[in-house]
C-alpha cells in the first residue's frame, strides 16, 4: 500500500488528478517565501485567487450603476443569492427549493429554532453533543431560556462512554427512548468540530423522529468536506458556514436548509423581514405579509452582494470539481496521513478520529500525551500551521483542494523530529 517516502508522497501528487487545484489558491508563505503547510483549512479555507476578480466585478458595477446595479449589474444584485443556490444544494445533497444563502450560522440556527424549536410544557428537551461547539451550546441554551426553560435542566448531553472519545449512535437512541416524550429537538454536529468524527445523519433523523423529535444538523465542518445527502438524510433543518472548507472568506455567509416537507408550511411560526416575502410583490410595499416557500422563506434581509461574490467564486471551483472527486482524494490523502503518524515510532500519539473513513471527513485530531501548548508553538515556528484543543489535542486538516501528499509527508516528519 503506502510508503513513508518522500519520493512516494511526490508520485501520488503527480498521479493526482486534483493536484493543478492548488495553484489556483493563495499560499500563505514565511518571510523567505516557503509555503506553510497550512493544515486549518476546517477553520478559515484558503483563498481561491479568482475571488478577487469576482468581488472586483461587483465593486465596479456598483461604481458604474448606483442602486440600478440592483437590475442592471452583469450579475443583478436582487436575485444574486439565487445564483448560489444549484451549486450549494449540490454540496449538502438537497434540492434547490430547500437550500438558501444568508446570514451566518448562529444567527440561522437561531432563526431555524424560532420555527422548529416549539416547546410545551411536557416536551421541550433539546439534545446535543456532550463537546458540541461552544456556539451551538451557547444558542440551544439561550433558546430555553427564552422560553422560560432551565438551561441545565433543559439540556441533555449525549456523551462518549468512560474512556471513549467517539459518540456511539445507540447511546443517542437510549436516551431518545428513554426521554423522548420529553425532547423537543435533536440539535448535532454532523462532523463533530472536535473528533472529527462524521455521524450517521439518517440514522439520528430516524431516531429523533420516532419520537416525534425535531431533528436539526450543524454541517460546519460538513460542507465541503463530506457529502451529507441533506435531502434523502430527512432531517428537518441544518445550517453551515461558508469560511471552513467553502473557502469563502472570513465571516463570509451561511448556508441554511430546510427540508422539502416543511417548504410550504405556512403555520410555521417564524421571523419576518421584505425579503422572506413573496418576490412578485415586494416592492409593491403595501401588501400583508405572504411568506415564500422553501428555504428563502427564512431571509430577512437584502444581503451583502461582496460577501456573496466570494461565495460565488469558490461554489464555481466546487461546481467543476464536484464532491465525489474531492471525497475520492480527500480518503486517500487522510489515509496516507493516518497512515504516516501511525508510523511513528511512539506510544505518546492517539488518532482519536475514527479509523474508517465512513465515519470521517478530512481532518484527524491528534491527541499527543504529556504534550503542552509549546508542541503547537513548535509546529508552527516550523511552518506548520494547525489547530490546538486544550489539553493536548491537535486538530489538521489536509484538504483535498489545495493540500498535497507531500505537504502531509512534511507535516508528519516534523512531527516526528518535535516529538
Ligand atoms: C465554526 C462553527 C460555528 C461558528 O459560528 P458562526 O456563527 O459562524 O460564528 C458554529 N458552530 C459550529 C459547529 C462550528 O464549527
Amino acid at each position: 500500500m503506502y510508503k513513508p517516502t518522500l519520493d512516494y508522497a511526490q508520485q501520488l501528487d503527480k498521479e493526482d488528478n486534483l493536484a493543478h487545484l492548488r495553484a489556483q489558491f493563495h499560499i500563505p508563505k514565511d518571510a523567505k517565501g516557503n509555503d506553510w503547510l497550512y493544515f486549518t483549512g476546517n477553520s478559515l479555507g484558503l483563498q481561491p485567487k479568482q475571488t478577487q476578480q469576482y468581488i472586483q466585478q461587483e465593486l465596479d458595477d456598483w461604481a458604474k450603476y448606483g442602486v440600478e446595479g440592483h437590475f442592471e449589474a452583469r450579475n443583478p444584485w436582487m436575485p444574486y443569492h439565487e445564483f448560489l443556490t444549484n451549486s450549494m444544494a449540490k454540496i449538502v445533497g438537497a434540492k434547490p427549493l430547500e437550500v438558501v444563502v444568508m446570514n451566518t450560522l448562529t444567527t440561522n440556527l437561531h432563526l431555524l429554532m424560532v420555527s422548529f424549536y416549539q416547546p410545551t410544557k411536557t416536551k421541550y428537551k433539546i439534545v446535543i453533543e456532550s463537546d458540541a461547539f461552544p456556539s451551538d451550546r451557547y444558542a440551544v441554551q439561550s433558546q430555553l431560556k427564552f422560553h422560560g426553560f432551565d438551561t441545565e435542566e433543559g439540556l441533555i448531553e449525549w456523551k462518549p462512554r468512560e474512556g471513549e472519545e467517539l459518540l456511539r449512535i445507540e447511546d443517542l437512541e437510549k436516551i431518545v427512548d428513554e426521554q423522548g416524550d420529553e425532547i423537543a429537538l435533536l440539535l448535532i454536529g454532523g462532523v463533530n468540530y472536535y473528533t472529527g468524527q462524521y455521524l450517521d445523519i439518517k440514522r439520528i433523523a430516524e431516531i429523533g423522529h420516532a419520537k416525534n423529535c425535531i431533528v436539526g444538523i450543524d454541517l460546519a465542518h460538513g460542507a465541503g468536506n463530506i457529502s451529507p445527502e441533506l435531502h434523502d438524510s430527512g432531517v428537518d433543518f441544518a445550517a453551515w458556514c461558508t469560511y471552513k472548507y467553502l473557502n469563502s472568506g472570513p465571516g463570509s455567509l451561511a448556508g441554511l436548509f430546510v427540508h422539502e416537507k416543511h417548504a410550504r408550511n405556512k403555520e410555521l411560526p417564524r421571523f419576518a423581514g421584505w425579503w422572506n416575502h413573496n418576490k412578485e410583490t415586494r416592492f409593491n410595499m403595501r401588501q400583508p405579509f405572504d411568506v415564500m416557500p422553501g428555504a428563502e422563506g427564512w431571509q430577512l434581509s437584502n444581503p451583502p452582494i461582496l460577501s456573496m461574490a466570494a461565495i460565488r467564486a469558490s461554489l464555481d471551483m466546487f461546481e467543476e470539481v464536484g464532491m465525489e472527486a474531492l471525497r475520492a482524494k480527500s480518503e486517500k490523502l487522510t489515509g496516507y496521513f493516518e497512515y504516516l503518524i501511525n508510523q511513528i515510532d511512539t506510544d505518546r500519539i492517539k488518532i482519536i478520529t475514527p479509523s474508517n473513513p465512513k465515519e470521517r471527513g478530512c481532518q484527524l485530531s491528534i491527541q499527543v500525551k504529556n504534550a503542552d501548548k509549546s508542541l503547537h508553538k513548535k509546529l508552527t515556528e516550523n511552518n506548520i500551521i494547525t489547530d490546538w484543543r486544550e489539553p493536548d489535542v491537535i486538530r489538521c486538516a489536509p484538504v483535498p483542494m489545495y493540500n498535497s501528499f507531500e505537504d502531509v509527508y512534511r507535516m508528519v516528519e516534523i512531527l516526528k523530529t518535535l516529538l
